[in-house]
């Protein structure tokens, strides 16, 4: 009996796809059989990541873009589309923090992470659309946050921008459900990962408090969600959230 692979053909963009989060979720589609676009804004970090999956057999070629800007957006969708043909798949992963009380926060701090986090997911979703409609399917998945629903302190720039890129997906979802795309979004709780790591002990401790499952995620477990929503066992559901944080926001 041979299990068929559930992605076979299918062509992946991963924002932020070299390390992290990013990594894990172009780890699980490749296990599926998709073929992967690295995105990162430095060309050699996702070089080493797209060579490293060449290396075990997956088709995976590395692009250089700051998703804050339209025009690497739009460059990378095109270069992608002449690589591999098509685009099936986009997952709106890259993000950065810059935490502050809104009293101290500065504006730089704001518009970075804006820029980053919510326009990044905008310049990518409207590069993708266009080749999507014409393939007649897509899948968009964006990462946002639990505390994109549930506000955070010190995070007045990254909650806005992960609310943003919830009703981004649901927006997307509905100008372009009758075209077959689906774009729904994943709002992980407290994963652990480099970005978490630079959190203070106490902050990393008050955590474990909230959460049910009493431990922090591992990014395989945002990968596996986001693989449910780009699979075809998902064809039905667009403009959905799914968190996964061990029960910490019901
Ligand atoms: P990391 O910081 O580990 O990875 C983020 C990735 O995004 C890096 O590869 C980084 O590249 C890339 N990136 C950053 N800025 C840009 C840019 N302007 N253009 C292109 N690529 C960029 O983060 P995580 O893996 O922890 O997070 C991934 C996603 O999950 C983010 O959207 C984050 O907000 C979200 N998330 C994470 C949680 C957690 O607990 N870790 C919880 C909730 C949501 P480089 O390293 O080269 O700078």
């Amino acid at each position: 009996m041979s299990l068929e692979k559930r992605l076979e053909g299918k062509v992946a963009i991963v924002t932020g796809g070299a390390r992290g989060i990013g990594k894990a979720i172009s780890t699980r589609l490749a296990a599926e059989g998709a073929k992967l676009a690295i995105v990162d804004i430095m060309l050699d970090v996702a070089e080493a990541t797209a060579s490293e999956f060449r290396a075990s057999g997956v088709e995976a070629k590395a692009y250089a873009a700051n998703v804050a800007k339209f025009e690497d957006a739009e460059k990378t969708v095109a270069a992608v589309v002449a690589d591999f043909g098509r685009v099936d798949i986009l997952v709106n992963n890259a993000g950065i923090t810059k935490d502050n009380l809104m009293l101290r926060m500065t504006e730089q701090e704001w518009d970075a992470v804006i820029a980053v986090n919510l326009k990044g997911t905008y310049n990518f979703t409207k590069a993708v659309v266009r080749p999507m409609m014409k393939q007649r399917a897509g899948k968009i998945v964006n990462i946002a946050s639990v505390v994109g629903r549930m506000g955070n302190v010190g995070q007045a720039n990254y909650s806005a921008s992960k609310a943003g890129v919830i009703a981004l997906a649901k927006t997307t979802a509905k100008e372009f459900a009758s075209r077959n795309i689906q774009a729904n979004a994943v709002a992980p709780g407290y994963i652990i990962t480099d970005m978490t790591a630079k959190l203070p002990q106490e902050a990393r401790d008050a955590f474990l408090t909230v959460i049910p499952a009493k431990r922090g995620g591992t990014p395989v477990d945002v990968a596996n969600a986001v693989y449910f929503l780009v699979s075809p066992d998902s064809d039905y559901i667009t403009g959905q959230v799914i968190n996964v944080d061990g029960g910490m926001l019901m």
